[in-house]
């Protein structure tokens, strides 16, 4: 089949990217300049694991080609798909401009009947303005059809070739067909395709996102009491994660959720919620919870240091808002800096892939390290932010050669407490004992 991707993001890149594997031709459209270059000299702007491979098969064969000219993208193109950003409003309320902007410039454009699939997350009722647009702006004939993304980023290649379900909001039964047809491959094991109206299909996705961040800040506050009634949370994860009911996923505690999604859907679903006059109180709380677990361990240290963080320097690991993507939105180690800097204290970080990402936005207000040991190097304490595989089993015998101090705050939760007792750290985690 012949496809266009709209943006090419985290999102709009994977999308094409697979959608060429699996033997259609994919061409996806950027406005960004700089970009569309980079890739047409075969170089891939994201970090994602085992996208690249794709990537470059996909181009060598012809089926993967980009541009910045609309016309020339979604001229042969059946399905169009819309990966564009939908960041928070002032209001927050999600920011619809990208994607209705979009579907104007299409509609002036569109010479044979097209699918347009909105892949970005929009509220409910986004696919009625979408049709609208097409509606004022051309008599050929449109389908516009909600299909919410589910990848997450750092295995989002993986979550798009098998995915555990693709949600499909059509009332159109040819857009069905055609949805079918290119998702097929995807779900040869079984997995569903699950075709609903189009604003089941928008609910759906910040639903889950919504209950994903819930679960994570429901583990968090856990975690907070824990540590005030002398309980260990690893032990009611395992405790709580073994019933069914439950499951063992997303229950680690740490310093809140971050990243390009969370954040910005929780607040986008408050917002719809209110707008049709519900209180939709659990997400406040949510939202509440999370703006001061972000700096939960900023909390621990200030404690630790009576309050005088003057002159300190700590080094920092891990930038990224989660481990394997070089993606910043809303992390939380940037929160972390700012509170740190603020106190007065200075800070050499190490990320394996989102230090070019960091520096773009925080220049030398910083240090950065060209690998975890350097970062070490003289700092008064380490401190965890991002679970990368390769902090999880360190040289601790390098960590105390170059720290100043055995002193080390987990925001992840790392390390074996005994062992830290072993090796004789002051030992900050979440929700855990603190090893003094
Ligand atoms: P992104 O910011 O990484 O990418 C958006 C791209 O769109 C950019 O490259 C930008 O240059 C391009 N763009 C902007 N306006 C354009 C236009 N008029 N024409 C062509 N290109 C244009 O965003 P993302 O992370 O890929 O997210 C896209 C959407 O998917 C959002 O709604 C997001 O909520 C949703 N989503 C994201 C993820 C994720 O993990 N990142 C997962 C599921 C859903």
């Amino acid at each position: 089949m012949k496809i266009a991707v709209v943006g090419t993001g985290y999102v709009g890149l994977v999308t094409g990217t697979c959608l060429a594997e699996t033997g259609n031709t994919v061409t996806c459209v950027d406005i960004n300049q700089e970009k569309v270059d980079k890739m047409q000299q075969g170089q891939i702007p994201i970090y994602e694991p085992g996208l690249e491979i794709l990537f470059h098969r996909t181009i060598e064969q012809g089926r993967l080609k980009f541009t910045t000219v609309l016309a020339e993208a979604i001229a042969d193109a059946k399905i169009i798909f819309l990966a564009l950003p939908t960041p928070p409003g002032a209001d927050g309320a999600a920011d619809l401009s990208f994607v209705l902007g979009a579907a104007k410039d299409i509609a002036k454009l569109v010479k044979d009947y097209k699918v347009v699939v909105t892949k970005s997350t929009v509220p409910v009722g986004t696919a009625d303005k979408v049709k609208k647009v097409f509606a004022e702006n051309t008599s050929i004939e449109v389908d516009v059809v909600s299909n919410p993304e589910f990848l997450r980023e750092g295995v989002a290649v993986e979550d798009f070739m098998k995915p555990d379900r693709v949600v499909v909001g059509t009332s159109s039964e040819k857009a069905k067909k055609l949805m079918e047809e290119l998702y097929n491959p995807y779900v040869r094991s079984g997995n569903p395709i699950i075709f609903m109206d189009e604003r089941s299909s928008e609910l759906t996705k910040y639903a889950a996102n919504s209950f994903l961040a819930t679960k994570i800040t429901f583990m968090n506050e856990v975690a907070n009491l824990c540590e005030l009634v002398g309980a260990d949370v690893d032990m009611v994860r395992k405790g709580i994660g073994s019933d069914a009911r439950i499951g063992k996923r997303f229950l680690f505690p740490g310093v809140g959720y971050g990243g390009s999604c969370f954040p910005k859907d929780v607040q986008a679903l408050a917002k719809s919620a209110a707008e049709v006059n519900y209180d939709f109180s659990i997400l406040n709380s949510v939202m509440a919870v999370n703006e001061k677990q972000k700096v939960v361990i900023v909390e621990k240290m200030r404690k630790y240091y009576k309050g005088d963080l003057k002159g300190k320097k700590f080094a920092l690991w891990g930038l990224a808002f989660k481990p394997e993507t070089d993606d910043i939105r809303e992390a939380p180690a940037l929160y972390i800096i700012d509170e740190l800097l603020k106190d007065g204290a200075s800070i050499v970080a190490y990320d394996p892939e989102a230090t070019a990402n960091v520096r773009k936005l925080k220049g030398d207000t910083i240090g950065y390290a060209k690998d975890p040991y350097e970062a070490l190097e003289g700092a008064d304490a380490l401190i965890i932010v991002t679970e990368w595989p390769l902090f999880r089993t360190p040289d601790f015998d390098r960590i105390e050669k170059n720290l100043k101090a055995k002193v080390i705050f987990d925001g992840r939760n790392l390390y074996d407490i005994q062992k830290m007792i072993d090796c004789g750290y002051y030992y900050n985690s979440i929700g855990r004992k603190v090893v003094e």
